[in-house]
C-alpha cells in the first residue's frame, strides 16, 4: 500500500527576556545550578505570580508574525502533573484563552511556497532540568531550577507537513522569524528552541487522519528529520503486516537512532486544566495591539523575495543574504550609499561572510561599517586599485576598522597608471628576460602573460593591467 505522511510539529521557545515569567529571577544561561532562583519559581507555598509585561509581548509580537487571531481576552491555566523538575507540581500555560490561534506560516519548498496552519500560540512557563550523573555507580538524579519559570512560548501546528523537507524548511523558516524579532536566541544547543512531531501514516488519498505518534527528546533539527524518517518506516512495517499503530508518545535516542516507547498519549483531561486563580486576564485593547504590530520587522521570507524582485539578486544570493537580519541590513544600508547590489552582495557573501566565519567575528558589532564596503566598491570601480589588491585592503579593514583611503594611503596600495613609469618597468623587465622575448617570437603566446606577470610582480600587483597590457603589447610588436 502506498502512505502519505502527515506531520505536524510543536515547537518550544525559550524568550529571550532578562527575567523569568514570573519572578524577578535572572534568565541567563549556564550559571552555578539553583543560583537565580526565588520563593516564586520554587513554588513556596503563599508566593504569587507577577506577569512579566516583556514575556507577554514577545509572544503576542510572535502570533501576529504568524498570522494569529489574537484573543482580546487571555487567561492562564494551571496544567497539573508531577515531574521532580516542576516545583509547584502544575504548570502556568495556557489552554482555554490561548492568546493566538488559527494562523499560518509560508514555507519554501523546492522553489515554490506553502502555508502551513498554525492551530495555536501560547506562553507558559519553563520546568528546570534533571540532570543525571553518568558516573558509574551513581544512584541519584541532581535537579537545577534556574530554568524554572523562564518564559517558554509554545508554537503548534497544523498536521499539514507532507515530508521532511517541508518539515525541514518550517524548522528553518520559524526559527528565522523569532530570530528577526529578537524574541529568542533559538540556541538549540542549549534547548532554547526544541521541536517535537506528531507524525501518522494514511492510505493515499484518503482524507481520515492516522494514529498519530509524538516524538520527544529532540535535540537538533537532524534529530527531528531522522526520528521522523524512523518513524515512517517503523510505522508503514506496522500497517503493512495489517497491526494498528498505538497512539502513543515515543523517546528518540540519537546515538542508537531509534524511537521507543515512553508512555500512552495524554489527553487534556489528563491535565486537570482549570484557570489560574492568582493571575488576572490579559485584556489586550487595539491601542497596544497597533504598537506592538510596530515592532514587526519585514519577514525573512519576504525580504528575500523583495530583494531578487527589487535588486535583481539572485534566488541564492538573496537567500544567503537574509538568513541573518544583521547582513540583510548590512547590505541595504550599503546600497543606499552606493547603489551596485549586485558588487554589494558578492563582497558581503564572498568576504564578509568568510571573515566572520574565519575571525569568529561578532555579528552584532561588525569592525566594519556599510558605509566603509560602499567605499571600497567605488574605489575599485574609479581604478584606483585592482580586485586583488581590494582584497587585501578588506581584510585589513576588518582587522583594524580603518577606512580604505586611509589604508591604500598609508600602505601605498594605489593603482599605477603612468603609463611612462609603466613603460620603463615594462622595459626593465623586457631586458632581464630575453629569452621570453625570444619564445614569443617563436609563437609561444603565453610568454606574454609571463612577462605581464613579471610586471605586476615588479609593481607589487599595483600596476593598472589593462595600461600594462597594451604597452607589452606595443613593446614585443603584436
Ligand atoms: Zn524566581
Amino acid at each position: 500500500m502506498e502512505y502519505e505522511v502527515v506531520i505536524g510539529l510543536e515547537t518550544h521557545a525559550e524568550l529571550s527576556t532578562l527575567t523569568k515569567l514570573f519572578c524577578g529571577c535572572s534568565t541567563k544561561f549556564g550559571v552555578e545550578p539553583n543560583t537565580q532562583v526565588c520563593p516564586v519559581c520554587l513554588g513556596m507555598p503563599g508566593v504569587l505570580p507577577v506577569m512579566n509585561k516583556k514575556a507577554f509581548e514577545y509572544s503576542l509580537k510572535s502570533a501576529l508574525a504568524l498570522h494569529c487571531e489574537i484573543n482580546k481576552f487571555t487567561n492562564f491555566d494551571r496544567k497539573s502533573y508531577y515531574y521532580p523538575d516542576l516545583p509547584k507540581n502544575y504548570q502556568i500555560s495556557q489552554n482555554y484563552y490561548n492568546l493566538g490561534v488559527n494562523g499560518y506560516m509560508t514555507i519554501e519548498v523546492n522553489g515554490s511556497t506553502k502555508k502551513i496552519r498554525i492551530h495555536n500560540v501560547h506562553l507558559e512557563e519553563e520546568a528546570g532540568k534533571l540532570i543525571h550523573p553518568e558516573e558509574i555507580g551513581t544512584n541519584y538524579s541532581l535537579v537545577d531550577f534556574n530554568r524554572a519559570g523562564v518564559p517558554l512560548l509554545e508554537i503548534v501546528s497544523y498536521p499539514d507537513m507532507r515530508g521532511v523537507d517541508e518539515v525541514d524548511s518550517y524548522m528553518q523558516t520559524l526559527r528565522k522569524i523569532l530570530l528577526y524579532m529578537d524574541v529568542s536566541d533559538c540556541k538549540m544547543q542549549e534547548g532554547s528552541l526544541r521541536f517535537e512531531a506528531s507524525i501518522s501514516l494514511r492510505e493515499k488519498g484518503s482524507d481520515k487522519l492516522g494514529n498519530r505518534v509524538e516524538i520527544k527528546n529532540l535535540n537538533s533539527m537532524k534529530a527531528v528529520i531522522k526520528a521522523i524518517e524512523y518513524e515512517v518506516g517503523r510505522q508503514s512495517k506496522l500497517l503493512d503486516r495489517g497491526e494498528t499503530v498505538a497512539r502513543e508518545t515515543r523517546l528518540w535516542d540519537a546515538v542508537t537512532e531509534r524511537s521507543e516507547r515512553m508512555r500512552s498519549k495524554e489527553e487534556a483531561q489528563d491535565y486537570r486544566y482549570f484557570p489560574e486563580p492568582d493571575l488576572l486576564p490579559v485584556l489586550i485593547d487595539e491601542k497596544w495591539l497597533h504598537e506592538i504590530k510596530g515592532t514587526i520587522p519585514e519577514l525573512p521570507l519576504d525580504r528575500k523575495l523583495r530583494f531578487v524582485e527589487v535588486f535583481k539578486l539572485s534566488d541564492y544570493d538573496s537567500g544567503i543574504l537574509t538568513e541573518e537580519k544583521v547582513f540583510a541590513d548590512f547590505f541595504e544600508e550599503c546600497v543606499k550609499i552606493l547603489n551596485r547590489p549586485k558588487a554589494i552582495s558578492n563582497w558581503i557573501i564572498n568576504d564578509l561572510l568568510r571573515e566572520v566565519k574565519d575571525r569568529k567575528l561578532d555579528i552584532h558589532n561588525l569592525p566594519i561599517k556599510p558605509k566603509q564596503l560602499a567605499s571600497l566598491i567605488e574605489i575599485i570601480e574609479k581604478g584606483t586599485i585592482s580586485s586583488t589588491i581590494a582584497k587585501e585592503v578588506f581584510s585589513e579593514m576588518i582587522q583594524s576598522g580603518k577606512n580604505p583611503h586611509a589604508i591604500i594611503e598609508e600602505k601605498k596600495l594605489a593603482q599605477i597608471s603612468d603609463e611612462s613609469l609603466i613603460e620603463s618597468i615594462i622595459e626593465k623587465v623586457i631586458a632581464t628576460n630575453p629569452e621570453a622575448i625570444e619564445d614569443y617570437k617563436k609563437g609561444k603566446k603565453n610568454a606574454l602573460s609571463f612577462l605581464m606577470g613579471q610586471v605586476m610582480k615588479e609593481t607589487k600587483g599595483k600596476a593598472n593591467p589593462k595600461i600594462v597590457n597594451e604597452l607589452l603589447k606595443g613593446k614585443v610588436g603584436v
